[in-house]
């Protein structure tokens, strides 16, 4: 998947370039929705546990701040880089336009093995990053949260260097932090749980099958979604991870596999299921695949193998602009990433606000805002994708698009 990286930018791009064709938007717009606003390199000084300085190197692209502070999460990653991390501030943009908040899009990273350090290294590292872009965060202005490979913990330890640097506490600087210190209830699950809203949503309309899912990745996305929808009647039939994967067509045992998990550090050799290459995962007999690792996942290589008639993207980026073409063809119907994994950036919105007014809501009046939100999304995108004729995706940009318009203009562009 990693190698395929450095197109993923141009890839964006021709989705929302799709979705300009078919409406009436002038070119000059479109030029400027396509440039990122502001990219930001900095070179993090880190001592490590042996005594010597080792620099990361770090990114934040601040894509497009027309529709509010920039907002998205920070990745910590061997293999990310900068091309990377402007798609996924590009996408951030047009997901936070789609669930309707008050937001921009950003998106930061540091390339690093986060696997590799002790706990004393991660927090140096975690404060470094915002030490050197400690001008270009704020609550009004940029708003970090997770992504892969990075926790609650590390937000906190963010969120405590920033308001240290400040002279004062700034808990709405950043999201996805521990409860304790400003989080929302019900953030930790919120991916996931709103990737289970849609698919609920969609099973009015579209016909899901035997209900049988495979999963692409097991992290905070990925496992917390097998549990939800095991527990809704769904049945996980294969998982994998960055080692491997597991399947049982009787359906996984969902709280046993992520104990062995737990314990072993990977989802394969675990006794209820045979172990599968992680490449496997795509060509898995399934009704519903749900990629939630990384970008690439579904190119013109593999896309013959996909045997689901459903793809809900709660990766970002996981399908080429080919492979969603040729899906398209076949009726597969690929839920976009814009739509399908946004309850993290709104449950993350909701922390936001409630760090803003100083009162925090109960677990019930997150799930029922939420719930609220992500039906108009999956409404506003399926009624597009249907007036136009065609895929989901390019519905969801049609939608945001037109959204991004009416802004432009009243800003006077
Ligand atoms: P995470 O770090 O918790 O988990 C990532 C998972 O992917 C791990 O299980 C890892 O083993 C697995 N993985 C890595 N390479 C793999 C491979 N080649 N094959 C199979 N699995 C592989 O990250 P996460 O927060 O769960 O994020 C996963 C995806 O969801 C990312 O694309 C992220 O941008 C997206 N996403 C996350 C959130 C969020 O709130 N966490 C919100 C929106 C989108």
């Amino acid at each position: 998947m990693e190698e395929k990286t450095p197109k993923v930018f141009e890839n964006a791009k021709k989705q929302l370039e799709a979705a300009a064709e078919l409406i009436n938007i002038p070119e000059e717009h479109i030029n400027l929705l396509e440039k990122p606003r502001r990219i930001i390199e900095v070179n993090i000084p880190v001592r490590m546990d042996n005594g010597k300085i080792k620099i990361f190197r770090g990114f934040r692209v601040q894509f497009n701040n027309l529709r509010g502070p920039t907002k998205g999460g920070i990745r910590f990653h061997p293999n990310v880089n900068l091309e990377e991390v402007k798609a996924l501030a590009f996408w951030m943009t047009w997901k936070n336009t789609v669930i309707d908040i008050p937001y921009g899009g950003a998106k930061g990273g540091v390339i690093c093995n986060p696997k590799e350090f002790s706990i004393g290294e991660l927090e140096r590292l975690s404060r470094g990053y915002v030490q050197a872009l400690e001008r270009d965060l704020g609550a009004e202005r940029d708003i970090p949260a997770p992504d892969v490979y990075t926790t609650p913990q590390i937000m906190a330890w963010m969120m405590d260097e920033f308001s240290k640097i400040k002279g004062f506490n700034v808990f709405g600087v950043i999201t996805g932090k521990p409860i304790e210190l400003g989080g929302s209830k019900g953030r930790d699950v919120a991916t996931a749980r709103g990737g289970a809203y849609i698919i609920k949503e969609a099973e009015d309309r579209i016909d899901l099958g035997k209900k049988r899912v495979a999963i692409q990745g097991c992290g905070n996305a990925g496992a917390t979604l097998a549990s939800i929808l095991s527990s809704e009647g769904f049945k996980i039939v294969a998982i994998s991870d960055s080692k491997g994967g597991v399947m049982n067509e009787k359906g996984l045992d969902i709280d046993e596999l992520l104990k062995h998990k737990e314990k072993t550090g990977a989802v394969s050799g675990f006794s209820g299921g045979r172990n599968i290459d992680k490449e496997e995962i795509v060509g898995v007999d399934c009704d519903i695949f749900v990629p939630a690792a990384l970008e690439n996942s579904i190119t013109k290589e593999n896309v013959d193998k996909v045997k689901a008639r459903v793809v809900l993207e709660i990766a970002n980026g996981p399908t080429t602009p080919e492979a969603d073409k040729l899906l398209f063809e076949r009726g597969v119907t690929v839920i976009p990433d814009i739509l399908s994994n946004s309850g993290g950036v709104l449950v993350s919105y909701f922390e936001w606000v409630q760090n803003r007014t100083g009162y925090a809501w109960t677990e019930e009046e997150v799930r029922e805002k939420m719930k609220v939100k992500m039906a108009n999304a999956f409404e506003e995108v399926y009624s597009k994708a249907l007036l136009f004729k065609v895929n989901m995706r390019t519905g969801a940009y049609v939608y945001a698009l037109q959204r991004m318009e009416e802004v432009l203009k009243l800003r006077g562009y």
